[in-house]
């Protein structure tokens, strides 16, 4: 970090200028909403080139930073387990894709254009605990590297893992039908460790991104992930091996957790998936750190606690994530109902926190009373008892 920090005091980068460490959403995402609020910046990234490789999507409620990266977007999506289907839209805010690699080329972009924001590739960062943030020559500190490594939650809260494995199919033949995505399609046979399930982005008639996901409370659950998506390449579409190929591929893991995020952090202000940017319920993370960008950037490059959602959103949140962890047999049927019963706005309102206390109410109407009944009463009781001495 001090060697870091002299490289760019030689290079004559401003003492009163912003560092940014790791580039990846968040950090690109902040360091374009800073320089184009009249800011410098420099991003430290610790990888150099294109290798990890990965596509977010979102619904768009205007908030992107750089919307011009999407390459793609529906108005329609779809749930399905067994033989129900359900589709809902909500044309106003449509289901956006985007290429991290379109994403990074757009923000080298504006940053070149800036003149005041700068990549410094290839440099892995550690801070030191000497190294904190406010000293005389320890800049403004953002720590946007990521997730931290998986540590237990505290008494009371839960913890889930996202795992997926993402293959982009290429077919010989026309398959896909690219009117929809397949938010989630839950196979009949359930996964042992929780909730598994299919998403489809079907960019062509021919070329699909096809991901196994799992909610998990264990970590390193092993799942044939691969083997998972061959057979769903042929129980849904048909196809036998030699009608696809794999042209790509892409994997990760999203902690979705009601624990609240560290905060401030010991290495400057955590930004992205360390500042515990991911939705407890669903891992969604883009949009909320596109928010938390343009905060701090109209805040003057001041840091922004991490987001924090209304009360209503954090209590349903806290209440479904523990239904999906208790009881993943009902996640099929209880998806098929809200993505069903609700209208796609509000669903989408749901989705994207800006849900009313009305929308919440008709969402609670809608899902089945026991299970949640319980998850909600387990809840109050393990949050109870972890505060009472
Ligand atoms: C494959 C995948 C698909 C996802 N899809 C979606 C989606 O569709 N919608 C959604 O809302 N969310 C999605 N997410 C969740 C979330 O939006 C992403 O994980 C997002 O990339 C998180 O942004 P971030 O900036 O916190 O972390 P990252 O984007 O992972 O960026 C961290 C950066 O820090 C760098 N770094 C790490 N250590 C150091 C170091 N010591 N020094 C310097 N640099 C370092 C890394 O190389 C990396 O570039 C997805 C996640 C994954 C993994």
């Amino acid at each position: 970090m001090t060697e870091l920090l002299s490289r760019l005091r030689q290079e004559d980068f401003p003492r009163s200028g912003a560092v940014v460490l790791g580039g990846g959403c968040a950090g690109l995402a902040l360091a374009v909403a800073l320089v184009e609020a009249g800011g410098a910046v420099a991003v430290v990234e610790a990888r150099t080139g294109d290798r990890d490789e990965r596509t977010w999507c979102y619904w768009d409620t205007g908030q992107a930073v750089m919307p011009e990266a999407a390459s793609r977007s529906w108005d329609r999506w779809e749930v399905r387990a067994g033989a129900g289907r359900v589709v809902a839209s909500d044309a106003a805010h449509p289901y956006r894709m985007v290429r991290a690699r379109d994403y990074r080329a757009v923000a080298r972009e504006r940053l070149a254009r800036s003149a005041t924001g700068r990549i410094v590739d290839g440099v892995r960062v550690s801070v030191g605990a000497d190294e904190r943030p406010g000293g005389r020559d320890v800049p403004r500190l953002f720590d946007a590297r990521g997730p931290m490594p998986s540590v237990a939650v505290p008494a009371g809260r839960v913890l889930l893992h996202q795992r997926f494995v993402g293959q982009w199919i290429r077919t010989t033949r026309p398959v896909f039908d690219t009117a929809a995505v397949t938010l989630m399609d839950f196979p009949e046979s359930r996964a042992p460790s929780g909730v598994r399930f299919f998403y489809v982005l079907p960019v062509a008639a021919d070329l699909a991104l096809v991901e196994c996901t799992v909610f998990s409370a264990v970590e390193h659950v092993s799942e044939p992930f691969r083997r998972h998506i061959a057979d769903y390449v042929r129980s849904r579409w048909g196809l036998d091996p030699g009608e696809w190929q794999v042209e790509g591929q892409e994997a990760g893991s999203i902690p979705m957790t009601d624990a609240p995020a560290p905060w401030p952090g010991r290495s400057g202000v955590p930004l992205g998936l360390r500042a515990g940017a991911a939705r407890p319920s669903t891992g969604y993370a883009y949009t909320r750190i596109q928010l938390a960008a343009r905060r701090i950037a109209s805040a003057g490059g001041r840091g922004a606690p991490p987001i924090r959602d209304p009360f209503r959103t954090r209590v349903l949140d806290a209440v479904f994530l523990r239904f999906l962890r208790d009881q993943p047999h009902r996640a099929p049927e209880v998806f098929l109902r809200l993505f069903g019963r609700l209208p796609g706005p509000l669903t989408v309102r749901f989705l994207t926190e800006r849900s009313t206390l009305r929308d919440d109410l008709r969402l609670v109407l809608a899902l089945p009373k026991a299970p949640f009944l319980r998850a909600a009463a387990t809840t109050a009781r393990e949050r109870l008892r972890a505060v009472l001495p």
